[in-house]
């Protein structure tokens, strides 16, 4: 089987105690051109990131040596620019929430198919290599600053600490504020052009992007944007009232 796009060569760190699991994942991602390391702790796999770069990790939650979530923290905190991936067999959103917020890009709810996970990193992996050229470098609305270039966004000067999707759905609804954005155009701009299946990561993601806006903007005094749920459609990004623009009246501004 040739490579798929984008895989030639592409170092994958797999954590996985479940042995059947661990090699399907291992002989599905070589005969799909990714270059994989198979380790059955955690502290292994981060034994061996230290010594050997790696683009992606796929991190089961329900580990032997420590909890996946514990994992995906010290990772990130060694590791900003690697994409994690975790696997799980808990489905209680809240175990998501933990998962997310301890710095993983997205998760795969077992039994997932080698399909959706193939399609799942040629999304992130062409997200995490394109930028989109055609955007304008920043966006300032009220209290909320969006550097495009450099990937980081601002409250009253503060950065906030958003995850890579995160970032990329913050961006994609912040090209357009005021204006409904639907769930398909979100799916496809920030996780796959083919997305087909479940929407729900979508909702898991705007979850938390909320409740970080919210609480950045506590002490912003009306001048946050706001995500607003459109029903039966998707989302919208509403820029702060216009009394609340920042001090030289710019609101909102793209430049
Ligand atoms: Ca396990």
């Amino acid at each position: 089987m040739s490579p798929t796009w984008g895989a030639s060569g592409v170092p994958v760190v797999i954590v996985e105690d479940d042995t059947v699991i661990g090699r399907h994942l291992q002989q599905a991602l070589e005969s799909h051109g990714y270059h994989t390391s198979w380790f059955r702790t955690g502290q292994r796999a981060l034994e061996h990131l230290r010594t050997c770069p790696c683009e992606v990790m796929l991190l089961d939650l329900g580990l032997p040596d420590s909890d996946g979530v514990d994992i995906a923290r010290q990772v990130r905190a060694e590791f900003p620019e690697l994409l994690i991936i975790m696997l799980t067999a808990r489905t209680a959103e809240i175990d998501v929430i933990a998962g997310l917020d301890a710095g993983a890009d997205d998760y795969l709810t077992k039994p997932f198919t080698v399909t959706v996970l193939l399609a799942r990193l040629r999304a992130h992996l062409r997200r995490h290599t394109t930028n989109d050229q055609a955007q304008p470098a920043s966006t300032v609305l009220g209290a909320l600053t969006l550097e495009r270039s450099s990937r980081r966004v601002f409250v009253d000067g503060h950065e906030l600490r958003l995850r890579a999707k995160e970032f990329d759905l913050l961006a994609a609804l912040a090209d357009q504020p005021d204006t409904a954005v639907s769930r398909e155009q979100l799916m496809a701009q920030v996780w796959d052009e083919n997305w087909y299946g479940s929407t729900k990561t979508l909702d898991v993601h705007i979850a938390h992007l909320r409740s970080v806006l919210f609480a950045a903007g506590a002490n912003a005094g009306g001048r946050m944007p706001t995500i607003t749920t459109l029903r039966g459609h998707g989302y919208r990004l509403d820029a702060p009232p216009r009394e609340h623009a920042d001090h030289d009246g710019r609101h909102p501004e793209t430049r």
